[in-house]
């Protein structure tokens, strides 16, 4: 048991065998309740010798495949389908489920980027510190599923960044084939400082993130991709019986090799897309158009596809501004 001081307290016993369901207890004294606290939803499902498989949703509380699909596999799974512990977070960042808003709206954190936390900081943080020194120091894998969100919407994708560290890179790259989503992604980020993602990487364990849909809403093709990636993940990792059953659709393995990939908008007004998400476009084809509403007569600003590839991502609202991710496009990756 991590000794890593923590306000946080948790209903169940992390180490024990069986199913388990209760609630991480984070003090929260406010005006409207002066003991108050926020009780975040937990299951451990343990079962003889095994890897432990640590599995995260909610971070930003505008994605709801994950919660979807975790709520459901926390119900399904019983002890005896299983070797080795699954710890599940439906909603980690539970005030910003509750609040619908990617930011927590207790202390205006955005979750993914306040790891490694702190036992004695804001509420994002305090929880960050005990997913980081509680949860993740006990896993062998963590499962961390994102989606879009209200102002992104992704071919449905399970994730994994460029490693420096080649045994890892390979047998996350393993488990991401396994996952068995539409596409499978090695992701170059922008900005990893703060990320889950980072800290477990950091640690030289597995880390596997997913962008299932996006739009603030999921569908049934989506949390499909999430159910049957998990089990597939499970299977995969030896935790459930079974070879992982592949997508009669296929996955595609892709990349997105350099910052090149992301599309910023450098205009603001009404944003026209020209090539629908999983449209394969050429260098210099039109993917969008930002029409200037105010301005009669002024010619739409056009962007144009940087590079051959995939329409990855796209940007969801009707009205786009300045610095707004536009697009993502991914490419094939050969290794
Ligand atoms: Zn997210």
């Amino acid at each position: 048991m991590s000794k890593e001081r923590t306000r946080i307290s948790a209903s169940v016993d992390l180490a024990a065998q069986g199913k388990q369901r209760g609630f991480l207890t984070v003090p929260h004294s406010r005006n409207d309740s002066a003991w108050g606290a926020i009780r975040i939803p937990i299951t451990v499902i343990a079962n003889g010798e095994g890897p432990t498989v640590l599995f995260t949703a909610g971070s930003h509380g505008d994605e709801y495949e994950g919660p979807i699909a975790l709520m459901k596999l926390a119900d399904e799974l019983e002890p005896s389908a299983v070797s080795g512990r699954i710890i599940i977070l439906p909603t980690m960042n539970h005030p910003a489920v509750r609040s619908a808003t990617r930011l927590s709206p207790v202390d205006g954190r955005n979750m993914n980027r306040a790891f490694p936390g702190r036992y004695d900081g804001t509420v994002t943080e305090m929880i960050c510190h005990y997913v980081y020194y509680h949860l993740v120091s006990r896993a062998d894998v963590v499962v961390d599923l994102h989606s879009g969100g209200k102002t992104l919407d992704f071919v449905p994708s399970v994730v994994m960044h460029r490693l420096e560290d080649r045994e890892l890179m390979d047998r996350t790259l393993s488990a991401i084939k396994a996952f068995g989503a539409p596409v499978a992604l090695v992701l170059v980020e922008l900005d990893n400082e703060g990320m889950l993602d980072t800290v477990v990487e950091n640690a030289g364990k597995i880390f596997i993130s997913t962008e299932l849909g996006g739009a603030g809403t999921a569908t049934a093709r989506t949390v499909g991709v999430a159910d049957r990636g998990m089990r597939n993940l499970l299977r995969h990792f030896d935790v459930l019986a079974g070879d992982p059953e592949p997508p009669a659709e296929g996955s595609r393995l892709m990349h997105t090799p350099d910052g090149g990939c992301f599309v910023p908008s450098a205009d603001a007004g009404i944003y026209e897309a020209l090539a629908d998400l999983g449209a394969n476009v050429r260098k210099g084809d039109p993917i969008g158009r930002v029409h200037f509403f105010e301005d009669q007569g002024r010619p739409p600003a056009l962007y144009a596809a940087p590079m051959d590839g995939m329409v990855y991502s796209r940007h969801v609202p009707g009205l786009i501004g300045r610095g707004d991710c536009l697009a993502v496009l991914a490419t094939d990756y050969t290794g």
